[in-house]
């Protein structure tokens, strides 16, 4: 088995779980053949599903998803992005014909052999992370727009911290722009936490 070329983790449409995912890396190492096909599993027990729904009802921020419906599966092997990222989990907005014949509006998959290694505190984290990426187009009342069919609209929503830089560069020239802000905001939110955990 390759190893990753770095320990490093996620990508677009994904998570960003370093602290409990990264011993996984290297467990799930690098794909052993580029074009090895795809499975998808569906959660077939219900698992995934059961955690979705749970996560769901105890955040406000996703009361509007009781709108669509969100189906729940695994796939193997882990994929990697283009940056060389392991993508442990993707939403996917379901096109129309899969809305009108199958009623499903998003899907979420989840790497299996990221998924089995994670924790009950990071599976919870990566599931929240993703359905964040699920959204509903809401109106002005809260109510969800629709489109001439009727069908709710959705849309998947983009990370809000995307930082694409080299390391080098940063030791090199220090943070940029949008990145001294997003530095701070981590290095606020990071002390927020620990003295939270602290205070327990
Ligand atoms: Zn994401």
């Amino acid at each position: 088995m390759k190893q990753v070329r770095r320990p490093r983790i996620s990508g677009s449409g994904m998570h960003r779980i370093r602290k409990n995912i990264g011993d996984v890396v290297k467990q799930v190492g690098a794909p052993t053949h580029k074009k090895e096909p795809v499975i998808y599993i569906p959660d077939i027990k219900g698992k995934l599903e059961k955690l979705g729904k749970r996560v769901i009802k105890e955040d406000k921020e996703f009361k509007s998803l009781g709108w669509v419906n969100i189906n729940y599966c695994y796939r193997r092997p882990a994929r990697f992005d283009k940056d060389g990222f392991l993508v442990a989990g993707q939403a996917r907005r379901m096109p129309v014909q899969a809305r009108d014949l199958f009623k499903v509006d998003f899907v979420i998959e989840m790497a299996r052999d990221v998924w089995k290694h994670l924790s009950k505190e990071a599976r919870h984290r990566l599931m929240w992370h993703e359905l964040r990426h699920c959204q509903v187009v809401l109106d002005e009342a809260s109510q969800p727009e629709r489109d001439r069919h009727g069908r709710v609209k959705i849309k998947l929503d983009s990370h809000d911290l995307v930082v694409k830089t080299f390391r080098e560069e940063v030791r090199k020239f220090g943070t940029a722009g949008h990145e001294k802000a997003i530095a701070k905001f981590l290095r606020k939110q990071a002390k927020a936490k620990a003295d939270e955990l602290n205070d327990a």
